[in-house]
């Protein structure tokens, strides 16, 4: 950063300000977090410099010599992470990872079945503004309206009726856990491959603390920034070696070319962390401060969205209180809460203005906050949606805020650069 504020004073400026934000606000984006600084240290090098098209040992490139041990290396432990027999590290994301597989897996104009963006799906699952929905035939499951949760004998329904040649589960906004096996029963009954996209769970999956889908699903997709804690970046697992191949050659060269090494060897240390005891513990942890949170919500007179959580998010159903979720991500937004509005099941809001608000612990969780400030963060919560028009409370709020955001530092070892 010392380099940046000599040269580019502009851009080192910007950095400064987005360091002071997320040092100042609590961070309840549930697909968020904070990677360590040894993973800041490997993206930032001079990794970045390095073509290596293809794949370790076999590259269209000269020098690659380093390189393919840093990829190996984030190969081997993303496999010994996962209990995966193969793995791809060179995503570029977690959407880049999904594409890879439906170039693998299917011709336009198949069917895919995926859960409804409304209902907790993501975009890259058969969104009509994605690939996904315009290259697919798309047929959509929702959750049940009275659980809200999973029904697999209305997934099973729809699925013999459809015969899509590719099952989607793992998604952005579910709050319980997915049952892999039964999927996999849907699956094999239609003949479909079935592909789990764990983007926001593969940290608990990583750790045991949500079951692993990869003794399940033909195809495993994650991202590598969200409840793992690495670099923006995707993955691609599987327990068949043979399919791996083909995903291999999905990846490159269809649909990217020079993989990202620095991104890489990123993806790799925070591989060599999720490996340690810590993680575990943290791991734990991110579901225990969800839950709390969720619990002091509900406590507090607030609907969650199947009445709770099993893993590191929730949605706060705001039409009991008459409030919309744009209003909602506006207010706390206000007392330095970040979070994001969100369509719940059943929605009659429109996803600009949505009913629901969605929380996640990860980022908070890493930076040390338990029980106790979860309570605290649910009740500051509670305190400004309950009374959007109180001044007072307002100013309280954001004192509150930034109380916990001094107990619990972020990157103190980083100095803000002065500029030039
Ligand atoms: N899949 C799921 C379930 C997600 O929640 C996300 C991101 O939010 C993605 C894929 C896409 O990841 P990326 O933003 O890295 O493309």
């Amino acid at each position: 950063l010392d380099f940046l504020a000599t040269s580019d004073p502009a851009i080192a400026e910007m950095i400064q300000q987005e360091l002071q934000r997320q040092r100042d606000h609590l961070e309840l984006i549930a697909s968020e977090n904070f990677t360590s600084p040894a993973v800041l240290a490997a993206q930032g090098s001079v990794l970045t410099n390095k073509y290596a098209e293809g794949l370790p040992k076999k590259r269209y490139y000269g020098g690659c010599e380093y390189i393919d041990h840093v990829e190996q290396l984030a190969i081997d432990r993303a496999k010994q992470l996962f209990g995966a027999a193969h793995a791809n590290v060179q995503p570029h994301s977690g959407a880049q990872a999904n594409f890879a597989v439906f170039l693998a897996l299917l011709q336009p104009g198949d069917t895919i079945m995926g859960m409804d963006l409304a209902h907790g799906g993501h975009l890259t699952h058969g969104s009509p503004v994605n690939v996904s929905g315009k290259w697919f035939r798309v047929v959509q499951y929702g959750v049940n309206r009275e659980t809200e949760q999973l029904d697999y004998d209305l997934i099973r329904e729809i699925a013999l009726k459809e015969q899509p040649k590719l099952l989607i589960c793992g998604y952005s906004a579910y709050s319980r856990i997915i049952e892999f096996d039964k999927f996999r029963a849907i699956a094999d009954e239609i003949g479909a491959y079935l592909l789990a996209d764990i983007a926001h769970i593969a940290g608990l999956v990583a750790t045991g603390y949500h079951p692993s889908p990869i003794p399940h699903c033909h195809v495993v997709t994650t991202t590598t920034h969200k409840t793992l804690r690495g670099p923006r970046g995707g993955l691609i697992l599987t327990a068949d070696a043979e399919l791996g191949k083909k995903l291999d050659k999905a990846v490159f060269p269809g649909n990217q070319g020079g993989p990202l090494e620095h991104v890489i060897a990123g993806k790799a240390v925070a591989f060599g962390e999720a490996l340690k005891p810590e993680f575990k513990t943290y791991s734990a942890q991110v579901i225990a401060n969800a839950q709390t949170l969720a619990n002091q919500l509900i406590q507090r007179g607030f609907k969650i969205v199947s009445n709770g959580t099993d893993n590191h998010l929730m949605l706060v159903d705001l039409r009991s209180i008459g409030m919309t979720g744009k209003q909602a991500d506006s207010l706390v937004s206000e007392i330095h809460i970040t979070a994001n509005k969100n369509t719940v099941p059943f929605d009659p809001e429109s996803p600009f203005v949505t009913s629901g608000l969605r929380l996640g612990s990860p980022a908070m969780t890493t930076r040390g906050m338990k029980e106790p400030e979860f309570i605290e963060i649910g009740n500051i919560i509670a305190d400004r949606l309950l009374n959007p028009e109180d001044q007072s409370i307002k100013e309280g709020c954001l004192k509150r805020v930034a109380a916990l955001c001094e107990g619990f530092p972020l990157y103190p070892h980083l100095k803000i650069p002065v500029a030039a």
